[in-house]
């Protein structure tokens, strides 16, 4: 039997790249494992994921920066950041598909499996004591449930220690003690656990013995801290304050089999706010506020986020958690917040030989600042976006559309002109609306198949409006005004629609209601 949310995400993509969102990369050539092309919806989708994003970051904040570093840095970056020696995932073959996983994604999934019984039961009795449920108390004394949240501590305990330790032999009997199989064959047929550095590399120089092995980033955090001294000097900035930058990041990933969810090569907006050290948990949690209200101001359903706090943390942090989203494959890490102490700093001070310190002329000292870290991928973001908004809907005349319900400031396409018919002069006032608005928003003509039919194509690629002019419109200049997700018609005036569809659709009305 199939399962529907593997349907949902097969859905996504074909519809993604039917209709010019997301191509697989260099697909004359039957694509690249895990590398995709964003079309001209697409990047048109990204560009405003991006700039929502970072407007958020930089604009609303006065005491927060952008700044745009090369992907190529220097190689001893790389040492210094721990990426060289610790950069590292546990891989596990299974023998009979030669189907390649990620041991901690195994396990994980299996804890998620567990979680999914847990919310099942809650669901449940739910449904049964009606309003009166109190979902703690009963999570607190069902013995089912108790017994499902033992396990899962169990097992979490266990995995955290194995991972600490870095005992792959223990992560490897804790997959088959565990009894989990591979997805393709089915077998428990595992080969051992090893560590697997994720960086790719490539070499600078024309002449042999002068190249120099360096890596493509694998985050766009090191171009941050290598420039906190110039920054924090030209920009005469003063702690608390943060630097934010979007831009490319390459892995080598293991599993790549999710779409845009796990790409080798992909987009990070990261903001590394530099704190006095032993502030940085008050910080950490206004971050990891701000960020979860920034993905609510979408409009994407609540119950689509929750918070994970990381079991291990990675050797740079003393606090982290993601902000997980409800993915067509389930619940998945969208966004990191770490508190990444000083050690990025320190450590290229060490390896530099620079001093990198502040000087805190309230406390008049120097110090090297601890950093909140915000990630988040943009690909994930684009994902997250484009599969809530997907809907199948079954209309009142007994018909069927397909609506992506984008948030509108969002929208690739803000506006589809379309005149009634191809006559009359309609197309002619169709050219002289396009005129006038064109200078603001995004638009789409279209002028062919009856008019039913057009509204279905913009529904499907999320245009939130559609303007009809017809014979009316050449006498006393009003137009239709269609709105996708009500399907309501509105005759105005044809002079007002500059003002009303940039109240409904601008990125600045949206970012006022942050
Ligand atoms: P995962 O556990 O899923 O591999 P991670 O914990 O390694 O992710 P981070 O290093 O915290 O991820 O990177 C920050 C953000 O970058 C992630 O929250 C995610 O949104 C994005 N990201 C990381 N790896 C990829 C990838 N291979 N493809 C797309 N986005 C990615």
């Amino acid at each position: 039997m199939s399962n529907p949310n593997e349907d949902l995400l097969k859905t996504i993509i074909s519809h993604a790249k039917e209709y010019g969102y997301v191509f697989p990369s260099s697909e004359v050539y039957d694509g690249l494992s895990a590398v995709y092309d964003y079309g001209q919806l697409g990047s048109e989708l990204k560009n405003n994921i991006r700039q929502y994003w970072w407007k958020a970051m930089v604009q609303l904040n006065e005491n927060i920066v952008g700044i745009d570093a090369a992907i190529f840095m220097h190689p001893t970056t790389w040492k210094a950041s721990g990426h060289v020696d610790a950069f590292n995932d546990p891989l596990i073959d299974n023998k009979d598909s030669k189907k390649r996983y990620r041991a901690d994604v195994l396990v994980e999934e299996h804890i998620e499996k567990i979680r999914v019984k847990i919310n099942k039961e809650v669901e449940k009795a739910a449904k049964r004591f009606g309003e009166s449920f109190d979902e703690k108390m009963y999570c607190e004394t069902n013995p089912r449930v108790q017994e499902y949240q033992k396990q899962i501590d169990e097992i979490n305990a266990r995995f955290k220690k194995d991972l600490e330790e870095n005992n792959l032999t223990d992560l490897k009997t804790l997959i088959e003690e565990l009894g989990i199989v591979c997805p393709i064959s089915g077998s428990r047929n595992w080969t051992d656990v090893r560590q697997f550095n994720l960086m790719f590399s490539t070499e600078m120089g024309s002449v042999a013995e002068d190249s120099n092995k360096i890596y493509l980033r694998p985050e766009t955090a090191q171009g941050i801290f290598v420039n906190f001294l110039n920054v924090y000097k030209t920009g005469r900035m003063k702690i608390p304050f943060g630097i934010a930058q979007t831009g490319k990041a390459f892995r080598n990933e293991i599993v790549a089999r999710q779409f845009i969810f796990r790409m080798r090569e992909f987009e990070q907006m990261e903001m590394q706010f530099f704190v006095r050290p032993s502030t940085e948990m008050q910080w950490y949690e206004k971050w990891k506020n701000a960020r979860y209200q920034w993905h609510l101001s979408l409009g994407i359903s609540e119950k689509k986020y929750r918070f994970h706090d990381h079991i291990k943390l990675a050797h740079y942090a003393n606090a982290a958690c993601d902000i997980e989203f409800a993915f067509p494959m389930g619940f998945k890490e969208l966004e990191g917040i770490h508190s990444r102490t000083d050690f990025d700093l320190k450590s290229h001070e060490q390896y530099s030989g620079k001093n990198l310190k502040y000087f805190d002329p309230e406390i008049n000292e120097s110090y090297v600042p601890y950093v909140i870290e915000t990630s988040i991928g943009l690909d994930r973001m684009f994902l997250a976006v484009l599969s809530s908004s997907y809907k199948e809907e079954k209309l009142a005349d007994g018909t069927e559309r397909v609506v992506l319900q984008l948030p509108p400031f969002l929208a690739p396409v803000k506006v589809a002109v379309l005149p009634l018919m191809k006559k009359d002069g309609l197309p002619e006032k169709a050219e002289e609306i396009m005129q006038q608005l064109k200078f603001d928003f995004n638009l789409q003509y279209d002028e062919k198949d009856s008019i039913g039919k057009r509204y279905r194509r913009q529904d499907a690629i999320g245009t939130p409006y559609c303007i009809t002019i017809d014979h009316q419109t050449l006498q006393d200049n009003t137009v239709t005004l269609r709105e996708r997700d009500t399907m309501q018609q509105e005759r105005i005036s044809a002079k007002e629609l500059t003002g009303i569809l940039n109240k409904k659709t601008s990125l600045s009305e949206a970012l006022k209601k942050l």
